[in-house]
């Protein structure tokens, strides 16, 4: 099959969070093996070229650029100057799209001060570069996985401007929603940016208009052959109102055709028994050396003081670990409300991640107090995050809701017990640990609370004090594969159906 891959974002060469580790593994695995027959497909990724990028591949030479070609894109009744980059990165063709004015920018969407006021403009430009960059390639794709709200009008046009032409035809499409909580919403005055459509054919309810405004993804809920998200739960839970974000009936509308693929992660990236950024490899069968990784963390910063040895803290007092945004997406407000009593347990914790400013200085706050207990980490830093997945005993994701989420598939991974709330992905993936049975991979609550929350940890630090059960719920972990394998393969049932769906085939 010949897939498209159309996203904002992608490891190596953009990320600010899970949609690019999606986008970066997705492509290699389906390329790789992607088919049941074993052969790979021909896939091609195509993401916009921001500073970000242009930096990546000036540090890695041996992914250079091989052909370059200007286009024209139709944006706001004019032609703009576009320029596609085109290079091999592992088994895949990477289509960069170039503009300098719209992505050669210190972020990707937003700064300390919003979010880019041409964000509308930027992504319309991204979205119909990328169809008229497949007619300039003579490459017409049979399905194209179209991501989030920055690719979503791409199905919009193919739907319209492009309907009658033959060369887009057979094209099939697949909207994959990471977050529905990130819609691009703009005002109606944008609709001027939809070049060849008509506003008023397009500005109705059932189209794109939300509250008087348009809202991107949702075109791409309404065009697109086949709309899915990123764990079969989180699929379910946005078409109520309570997650819909406004959103959930025009969903309902499209349940028939919507799914949920849960994510899975890198196994080559996310491998304890290799990592390059641990110290001490450890695996399933052999786990002690993660107990160095712990010293070592604890004693680097400087967890180990307030009256206790870093060697007796290794195995009597749990290393708790939360790496992720600092927003209240995250749990982030019920875990403030609980900081106090669970620094007052024999516990240690480390944070890392950045985010929302009342968290930043709340922190720094708690930080200051509990100095030897607590280990507050801002800013994005990979090899931190790796070793505190590699350290800590157990991992925080107390969601408020939660697509799929990856920090809890790479903690299981690690042998790093999840602790996390019954939401989307997370209550997909995490099982609430019994010791009677021996089952579970987790500790989980459903009430969005602080005292939940701290009922929970505290029954996963009791568990910990029982070594027996505590090896069998890492065990239980570390035996599970969340690797790409099984999740591409779902994929490409779903590419399979957009195509029949295209075809008018149905199922
Ligand atoms: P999101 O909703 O932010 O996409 P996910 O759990 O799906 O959350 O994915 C987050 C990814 O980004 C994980 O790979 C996590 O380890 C990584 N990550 C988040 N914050 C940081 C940070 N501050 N430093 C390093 N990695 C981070």
């Amino acid at each position: 099959m010949k897939i498209l891959i159309a996203t904002a974002e992608a490891v190596p060469f953009a990320k600010t969070g899970g949609l690019a580790d999606v986008t970066g593994a997705l492509p290699l695995v389906l390329a790789e093996r992607g088919s049941t027959s074993g052969k790979g497909h021909d896939v091609r990724l195509v993401l916009p070229q921001y500073a970000m990028t242009k930096n990546w591949l000036a540090n890695n030479p041996q992914f250079s650029v091989q052909k370059i070609i200007g286009m024209d894109v139709p944006v706001k009744g004019i032609l703009i100057k576009g320029i596609i980059e085109e290079l091999k990165y592992e088994n895949i063709t990477v289509y960069l799209i170039k503009n300098d004015d719209y992505f050669l920018r210190d972020e990707l969407y937003s700064t300390q001060s919003g979010d880019y006021d041409d964000n509308a403009e930027r992504f319309i430009f991204f979205s119909r570069a990328v169809l008229e960059m497949l007619k300039l390639k003579d490459w017409s794709p049979d399905v194209i996985h179209l991501n989030d709200w920055q690719a979503a009008t791409i199905p919009l046009f193919l739907k319209t401007v492009y309907k009658d032409d033959p060369f887009y035809s057979s094209i099939s499409t697949i909207l994959t929603i990471h977050n529905l909580g990130y819609q691009g919403v703009f005002p109606s005055s944008e609709l001027n940016l939809f070049s060849g459509i008509n506003p008023e054919e397009i500005f109705t309810m059932d189209k794109l208009e939300f509250y008087g405004k348009i809202n991107l993804l949702k075109a791409g809920i309404v065009y697109a052959d086949i709309v899915n998200t990123v764990s079969p739960k989180y699929a379910q839970e946005i078409q109520l109102p309570e997650c819909g974000y406004g959103l959930d009936g025009v969903l309902k509308q499209r349940s028939h055709e919507l799914y949920g693929i849960i994510n899975g992660i890198d196994y080559d990236i996310w491998n304890p028994a290799t990592d390059k950024e641990i110290m001490h490899h450890y695996s399933l069968q052999c786990p002690e050396n993660k107990r160095l990784n712990k010293l070592n963390l604890i004693d680097n910063f400087h967890l180990g003081t307030k009256g206790a040895t870093s060697i007796s803290l290794l195995d009597d007092i749990p290393l708790i670990g939360l790496v992720g945004r600092l927003a209240s997406q995250k749990g982030l407000d019920i875990l403030a409300e609980i900081f106090e009593p669970l620094l007052f347990m024999d516990v240690r914790l480390i944070l890392l991640g950045s985010g929302e400013e009342k968290y930043h200085s709340l922190l720094q706050k708690i930080a200051k107090k509990y100095r030897g207990k607590i280990s507050v980490n801002f800013g994005y830093n990979e090899e931190l995050a790796h070793r505190i997945y590699a350290s800590s005993d157990m991992f925080l994701m107390p969601s408020h809701y939660e697509p799929c989420g990856l920090g809890q598939l790479i903690s299981l991974r690690y042998g790093t017990i999840p602790i996390v709330r019954e939401t989307g992905g997370l209550a997909d993936t995490i099982e609430e640990f019994d010791p009677l049975s021996g089952k579970g991979n987790g500790f989980t609550f459903t009430e969005y609370s602080g005292k939940a929350l701290l009922q929970t940890i505290k029954r996963a630090c009791y568990i910990y004090q029982h070594k027996t059960d505590w090896k069998r719920c890492v065990a239980n972990g570390m035996n599970q594969d969340y690797s790409w394998a099984s999740s591409a393969m779902e994929y490409v049932k779903l590419y399979r159906r957009a195509v029949r769906q295209r075809q008018g085939k149905g199922d």
